[in-house]
């Protein structure tokens, strides 16, 4: 074959199938920071906390002891089994070990699942503003995304009337993320009841994505998907050990769904990844049966940061959606008189604080910023300092112009 036509062929597929639609934002604000010294990153998604002492310990334990072989591709059967009993510990479903597929992150169960479950053509509805690489599963399954627009009048969650309005004929897949990346938000429970009687009535399948589950605030609680009625057969539930217990770097996560078909899902996994690694399970696994003191002394920890930054945000007039779980404030930085884009940008620029565009994230509108509460107070206090006086001088420009 001419290797022209192939790498011309490669290129014009790749063209096709993987529009990097806003990554190119993320790549400019990292060469920007590239250049800057003291940046304040309150950016990507990544907790500064630390994995927790026995938890790294489990996983030094496992290696000395010969944790470095593939492991069976569903995951160790003491893990799966942690995994089904800590899902129904916190009011989800019954899964049988069988029933759950360990993956390298919640990430990589994303697109096993979109991979797995989507046939071109078909809808894949997603909350948006929502998690981008929802976005790029279904881009590379062929599949046709389905922008469920969310508002601040719900507090930028998805309600049963809303995903009503975007069904169609094509659409299978409904994607839940709760508590919401980057919004911050839980769907109130009686709403996401609601939300399953629609998908029942209209025949869909759900990914409850529920990695932030255990971080809410306020007693705002999550309900699982899966043990609602009629709901266990037609529900994956995504999730991980990334956001609770700080485990970004061991890259893994897990999905439990429907007996009949996990199986020919676990072998899309087993193709991607043969099996995830086998350290990184044992350690997930002193996760889920070690002390839990941790996840709530993290919880604690981004809560008092939630109140110091949106405290902070409410000083210099900016509005944000009620932070109500996982690690974000969502905020209406376009209140400042400029777009969110290139506020954001001003703000690295100017004031060495990083934080993302909503745009990233598929936001129908520039107005929004996700901040990360991924910094410590003082330097939260700090990047607040630093903001004020970027906002200032952007006031006083747009209040001349
Ligand atoms: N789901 C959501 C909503 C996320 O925000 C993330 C990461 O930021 C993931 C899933 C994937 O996390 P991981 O692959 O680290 O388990």
């Amino acid at each position: 074959m001419d290797s022209e036509t192939g790498v011309s062929q490669g290129r014009s597929r790749l063209a096709k199938r993987i529009k990097l639609k806003d990554a190119h934002i993320v790549t400019r604000m990292m060469d920007i920071a590239g250049g800057l010294t003291d940046v304040i990153k309150l950016g990507r998604g990544d907790p500064d906390l630390d994995t927790p002492d026995h938890i790294i310990r489990a996983g030094q334990e496992a290696l000395a002891s010969g944790a470095t072989h593939y492991t069976h591709p569903l995951g160790i059967p003491e893990l799966r089994q942690a995994i089904v009993e800590n899902i129904e510990a916190h009011g989800g479903a019954r899964y049988a070990p069988e029933d759950v597929v360990v993956t390298p992150g919640g990430q990589q169960a994303m697109f096993v699942l979109a991979l797995g479950l989507l046939d071109p053509g078909d809808e894949l509805l997603v909350p948006c503003p929502g998690y981008n690489p929802y976005h790029q599963a279904a881009e590379l399954s062929e599949a046709t995304l389905v922008n469920i627009r969310t508002t601040s009048a719900t507090n930028f969650t998805l309600t049963a009337d809303l995903v009503r309005e975007y069904i169609t004929p094509r659409s299978k897949v409904l994607v839940l993320i709760n508590p919401g990346n980057p919004t911050g938000t839980v769907i109130p429970p009686d709403e996401v009841v609601r939300i399953c009687e629609v998908a029942r009535q209209h025949d869909l399948l759900v990914v409850s994505d529920e990695i932030y589950a255990r971080i809410t605030f306020e007693g705002h609680t999550v309900q699982p998907v899966a043990p609602l009625p009629g709901m266990q057969d037609r529900t994956f539930t995504l999730s991980g050990f990334s956001k609770a217990y700080a485990m970004t770097g061991w890259r893994i996560g897990y999905f439990a769904g429907p007996s009949d078909l996990v199986p020919a899902l676990a072998e899309i996994h087993h193709s991607f990844a043969i099996s995830t690694a086998a350290v990184s399970q044992h350690a997930a696994l002193a996760a889920l049966t070690g002390p839990q003191e941790c996840v709530e002394e993290m919880r604690r920890t981004y809560d008092e940061r939630r109140k110091v930054l949106c405290d902070g945000l409410a000083s210099l007039g900016i509005p944000f959606a009620e932070t109500q779980g996982a690690f974000y404030v969502y905020a209406k930085v376009a209140e400042t008189g400029i777009g969110a884009t290139e506020f954001c940008e001003r703000l690295l620029r100017e004031g060495q604080v990083m934080i993302f565009s909503g745009l990233i994230y598929g936001d129908y509108t520039d107005d929004y910023a996700r901040f990360s509460l991924t910094q410590p107070i003082p330097r939260i206090h700090e990047a607040l300092e630093r903001m004020a006086r970027v906002v200032a001088s952007i006031r006083q420009e747009t209040s001349v112009a």
